[in-house]
């Protein structure tokens, strides 16, 4: 029942015009009192059914608002692939498109992300950094471990607020 109600709400395209914001804000106390305690092995074995659930019903090209807003880590395999495909030095890579946070991490320069097509596509795709390949961790571990993640991405990602909504009613 809780999935039909979740489903309409996506398949009808309540969630581009943002109105789950505004329950995945109501619902932080309750997200925030699940992921303190879960029953790992249960929530993780439901992961992959939910993760592609979630992406039956949510198309991120209608969304791209991880990349609007915020920036993937570039670890040193990503500047690698990424310099080497753009036929760029790698000192020449950074210097163009990233700097470091104040975790020491290299992320883009401004957002939205400089790869980002108007189309919402990513030019480099098939070679993105792997923290764009796992986002939003829907369908890993992360999902449970690492709480405060999970919550702030509740807030913008529609994905995670679907998969949270449906382990809240399955628990
Ligand atoms: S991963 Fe989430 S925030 Fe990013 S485009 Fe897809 S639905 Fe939107
Ligand atoms: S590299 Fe591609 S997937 Fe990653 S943030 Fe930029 S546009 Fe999005």
């Amino acid at each position: 029942m809780e999935e039909e109600v979740i489903s309409a709400a996506f398949v009808s395209g309540e969630w581009k015009d943002k109105q789950w914001q505004k329950k995945a804000a109501d619902r932080y106390k309750q997200y925030a009192r699940f992921l303190q305690r879960p029953e790992k092995k249960k929530i993780l074995k439901q992961l992959p059914e939910l993760h592609d659930e979630a992406f039956s019903h949510i198309d991120c090209l209608n969304c791209a608002a991880c990349c609007k807003n915020y920036s993937p880590r570039f670890k040193t395999p990503d500047i690698k692939r990424i310099s080497k495909h753009l036929k760029l030095k790698e000192s020449v890579f950074i210097d163009t498109y990233l700097r470091l946070d104040e975790d020491g991490d290299y992320v883009v320069k401004q957002t939205p992300c400089p790869f980002l097509g108007t189309d919402n596509r990513c030019s480099i795709y098939n070679i993105r950094p792997s923290d764009c390949a796992r986002f939003p961790y829907t369908d890993e571990d992360v999902l449970i471990n690492r709480a405060g993640i999970t919550l702030k991405n509740s807030s913008f990602c529609p994905a995670v607020f679907y998969v949270m909504e449906r382990l809240l009613a399955l628990k």
